[in-house]
Formats: structure tokens, C-alpha cells, sequence
């Protein structure tokens, strides 16, 4: 055991579609993730968070809110609602501009988006094209130019490319008339603008400050997405950063954010700097109102895929706002007593696409043994306890206790089925650093020395050693939190 504990670098293209598969059924087998509604047949690209994957997907949460927004002076923090004015929408212009270009088989009728459909020919020759930006006969154009061909059929047969908008329309109220249309958010950021104000007022802000939130948002995603990667509904989590042109260099607040970001994906969830690259965006597919974009990509099974975007959005968004809804939306300047609009920088992330990353990059396979290398505090479970044997009441009742008053300090789990070695097979599988077993030594039925220790068994090595029962929230706190 521990020869060759890294993780599982794939080597080639049927390494890393294994891998994936591996990573789904592992997901489906232990709890981590479900399919969406899977007892109807399933609905695509939604999933579920089983009792792991929940527990993995809030420590990845609660590490974001951490670092970002409470151990941050010039940061605060927000929750907005999901269903915002609908003029939020046209303001900010997602109405008009939230869209994806998509075409129709006509053949098997499986719909698809333009822009990933070229990408994904080009991508299967080695080749990497960015089509953002381009027209609907544009796109057509080098569909039929390079005949490309359905990926579900095999057929040649398309029809003309046109736009749809990926906000999800819903209506307040019982009857759909047009005045009751509203959208589930499609970004969690909009709402960060309509409370600015309030924001400034509510609190001691001072700019250059940042709000952050985090939440759901909603985008009606068609092409069938790598697992999590692209869903339906995602967890969100976005940040604002305001500041004054005039007396703050926006370079260098872009590259703090590069940085705190890098730091966050290195540091925090322990991903390996080589898995991650910038890219920046082209003039056709940045927005018109930013003046620099760059996305962090990571290497998925399936290519280097944007992980986490940076936009500066200049004063656009408070502008707009402060146009549509007729509401002053100015900063003063305690000081100076200068009125302006501050601009912004725009860290924004999917949480759900960070647990994708965690997972794929915590799969480990050494000999027989597979385990999730997660660091320690994004562990679903800290420590699992066993009594050594199921039906020795002395054991099972000090396990139980110790279960119980670790039970107030970690998220722990209990296992007392089957022997021990299926036990840590078990617990590998979802990442648990540390095993907890209570012998005849720990209740004193055996060697006298061991009387009131417990065997502690570390995932990454597979060693043991004996740490005294009152030590126990001690020992881990420190290993876990370090
Ligand atoms: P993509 O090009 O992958 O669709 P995007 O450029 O539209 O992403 P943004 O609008 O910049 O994405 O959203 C910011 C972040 O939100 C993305 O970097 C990603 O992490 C996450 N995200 C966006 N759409 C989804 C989705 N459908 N499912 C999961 N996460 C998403």
C-alpha cells in the first residue's frame, strides 16, 4: 500500500473517457451525485446531490464564502432573490443577448449548439476553433463547409442555425399574461446591482469593496453536458468588485483577482497548477462593455474547459440599471465628495463545476485500492467510526459515544457492517482521511498499554496508529484544518 498513491494522471483519450465513467458510477455507487429524476426516465442535464455529494458541495461552498467573503475586510455579502424584476433582465441584457445558437438533425431530431457541434469536430482532429461571436449564417456556413456530420446519427442534415434564449420564462401570479412574465435569474451577479444602493446605505462600505453571492441560477442548456460540468440549474457564486477608475489601477486589481482565484483552485481545493491555464478573450467574444475577460480553464476529461470567468464590466451594469430604473445609483466619496459610478471586476464560478474538478482530480487508483485524495476539510466525512466487531455490545457502545461527541465538532460517519477491510474500501471510495476503530484494547480486554486509545487509519497512507480517546477532536482538528 502507498507505492504509488498520486493521482491517476490519464494518458491518453480512453484514459480520460474512463475516467469520467469512473467518476459517474463512483458518484451514482456512493452517494455522490444522481441522475435528475431518474425514476421518470430522467430529465438531461439535471442531477441530484446524494448525502456525500451534499456534504462535498457545502464544504466547497463554505470554503468560497471563507476565503471570498468572510476573511476579506473589503468584502460583504448578499442574498438576493431568484426571480428578480423582469426589467433586471432587459437592463443588464440578457433578454437580447443571453442566447445560443442552436440547429435541429433532421434526421433523429436531437438539437444541438452550433458553436459546441463545430468546436467538437475541430477538437476530434486536433484542431481548436472558437466560433463566439459569429452569425447564424456564419455558423451555417462552416457547418455545411465542413460537413459536419450529427453526432448522435451520423447524418448530414441540418437545419438552418437560429438563436434562442437560454433564460428560463416562468409567471408571477395565476394568470400568464404578458405584464406577469418573469425569468429565473440566469446569473446570480444582476442581483448584486439592484441592492447596490441599499448596500451603501446599510452599511460602512468604502470602495474599492466587493459583494459576494452565492446561489442558484438557471439556464436552459441544450447541448448534453459533461455530467455537472453544464446543468440546468447550477450553484452560483459571484463577485462584485466596485472601485474608482480614477483612483485605483484596474490592471492591478484584475491581477489581485487572477491571483486570489489561482490561489483558491491551487491552495484551498488543492488542485495542481499544471491542470490549470488562462485564456483570455478575442474582441469577437467579449462583451462590448468589458475591457478584459480571461477565463481559468481546467483540463477536463474532455479538454481544457472554463472553470472560472474574470470579466472587468466597467461602469455598464450600474449604468444600465440607473437607465432602466430611473434610480440614482452614484457612489459619493466620503472625502472628496466626488460622485461617480464605480466599475467593476467580475470573478464568476459554477460550484458544481468546481466539484466536478475536486472529484476528478482526487481519483486515485493504487493496486486494488481506489480513493478520493480530497483535502482533508472537503471531505464529506472527517472520520468514520467502527466498532471492531458489530456484536460485542462493550464496543459498539464506546464506539457509539465517541461517534456522538465528534458527531459536535465534524461531519463524521458510522459503519459496523461487514469486516474492516470492506469498511475502508467503503470509506476510500468517498474520501475519508481518517478511520476510527475501537478494539478489545480500547476497552481495556487486551493489551493494558492501548486502554482508552483508538486505532486511527490514514487514507493516503493506509497507516495506523493509536491516538488517546480524549485526543481524538484535537489530533484531527489539527490534521484536518492545518
Ligand atoms: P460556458 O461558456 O461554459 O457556458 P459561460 O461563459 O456562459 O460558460 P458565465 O456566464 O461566465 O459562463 O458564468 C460564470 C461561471 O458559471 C462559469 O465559469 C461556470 O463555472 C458557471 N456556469 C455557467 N453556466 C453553467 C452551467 N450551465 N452549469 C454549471 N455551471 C455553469
Amino acid at each position: 500500500m502507498g507505492k504509488n498513491n498520486t493521482a491517476a494522471e490519464p494518458k491518453n483519450e480512453k484514459e480520460k473517457n474512463d475516467l469520467m465513467e469512473k467518476i459517474v458510477s463512483l458518484s451514482k455507487r456512493r452517494g455522490f451525485v444522481f441522475p435528475g429524476s431518474e425514476i421518470y426516465g430522467g430529465l438531461a442535464n439535471s442531477y441530484e446531490y446524494g448525502p456525500a455529494g451534499v456534504e462535498l458541495k457545502r464544504n466547497i461552498q463554505e470554503e468560497w464564502w471563507r476565503v471570498f467573503v468572510r476573511e476579506r475586510s473589503d468584502m460583504v455579502g448578499l442574498d438576493s432573490s431568484i426571480i428578480l424584476h423582469p426589467k433586471t433582465w432587459e437592463a443588464s441584457g440578457h433578454v437580447a443577448g443571453l442566447v445560443d445558437a442552436m440547429t435541429e438533425c433532421r434526421a433523429c431530431h436531437s438539437r444541438t449548439r452550433a458553436d459546441h457541434l463545430i468546436e467538437n469536430h475541430f477538437e476530434a482532429k486536433g484542431e481548436k476553433i472558437s466560433v463566439e461571436g459569429r452569425s447564424e449564417a456564419e455558423l451555417d456556413e462552416v457547418i455545411a463547409q465542413n460537413k459536419i456530420k450529427c453526432p448522435t446519427c451520423g447524418k448530414f442534415d441540418w437545419t438552418p442555425v437560429r438563436k434562442f434564449n437560454l433564460l428560463f420564462e416562468t409567471h408571477v401570479g395565476i394568470v400568464p399574461e404578458a405584464q406577469s412574465k418573469v425569468y429565473l435569474r440566469g446569473e446570480t451577479a444582476q442581483g448584486i446591482f439592484l441592492a447596490f444602493k441599499n448596500i451603501l446605505d446599510s452599511t460602512r462600505v468604502r470602495l474599492p469593496f466587493g459583494v459576494g453571492q452565492m446561489g442558484k441560477s438557471f439556464r436552459n442548456e441544450i447541448t448534453k453536458g459533461n455530467f455537472i460540468f453544464r446543468t440546468l440549474e447550477f450553484e452560483q457564486a459571484e463577485i462584485e468588485y466596485f472601485f474608482d477608475p480614477e483612483a485605483a489601477d484596474w490592471k492591478e486589481l484584475y491581477d489581485g483577482w487572477k491571483n486570489a482565484m489561482h490561489n483558491f483552485v491551487t491552495t484551498t481545493l488543492g488542485i495542481k497548477a499544471e491542470k490549470l491555464r488562462w485564456r483570455e478573450h478575442g474582441d469577437e467574444e467579449r462583451s462590448f462593455y468589458s475591457k478584459r475577460t480571461e477565463d481559468m480553464e481546467y483540463n477536463f476529461p474532455f479538454g481544457f474547459k472554463e472553470l472560472w470567468g474574470l470579466a472587468y464590466r466597467t461602469d455598464y451594469d450600474l449604468n444600465q440599471h440607473m437607465k432602466f430604473s430611473g434610480v440614482d445609483l452614484s457612489y459619493t466619496d466620503p472625502t472628496t465628495g466626488k460622485k461617480f459610478i464605480p466599475h467593476v471586476i467580475e470573478p464568476a464560478v459554477g460550484i458544481n463545476r468546481l466539484m466536478a474538478m475536486v472529484m476528478l482530480d482526487a481519483y486515485t487508483e493504487d493496486g486494488d485500492r481506489v480513493y478520493l485524495k480530497l483535502k482533508p476539510r472537503l471531505a464529506p466525512y472527517k472520520a468514520a467510526i467502527f466498532p471492531l466487531l458489530a456484536n460485542k455490545p462493550q464496543l459498539v457502545e464506546l464506539a457509539r459515544k465517541i461517534h456522538g461527541d465528534l458527531q459536535k465538532h465534524f461531519s463524521v460517519s458510522w459503519d459496523d457492517r461487514g469486516n474492516i477491510g470492506k469498511r475502508y474500501y467503503a470509506q476510500d471510495e468517498i474520501g475519508t482521511p481518517f478511520c476510527i476503530t475501537v478494539d478489545f484494547d480500547t476497552v481495556g480486554e487486551g493489551d493494558a498499554a492501548n486502554k482508552n486509545t483508538v486505532t486511527v487509519r490514514d487514507r493516503d497512507t493506509g497507516t495506523q496508529e493509536r491516538v488517546a480517546i480524549e485526543n481524538l477532536p484535537t489530533f484531527l482538528h489539527g490534521k484536518i484544518y492545518n
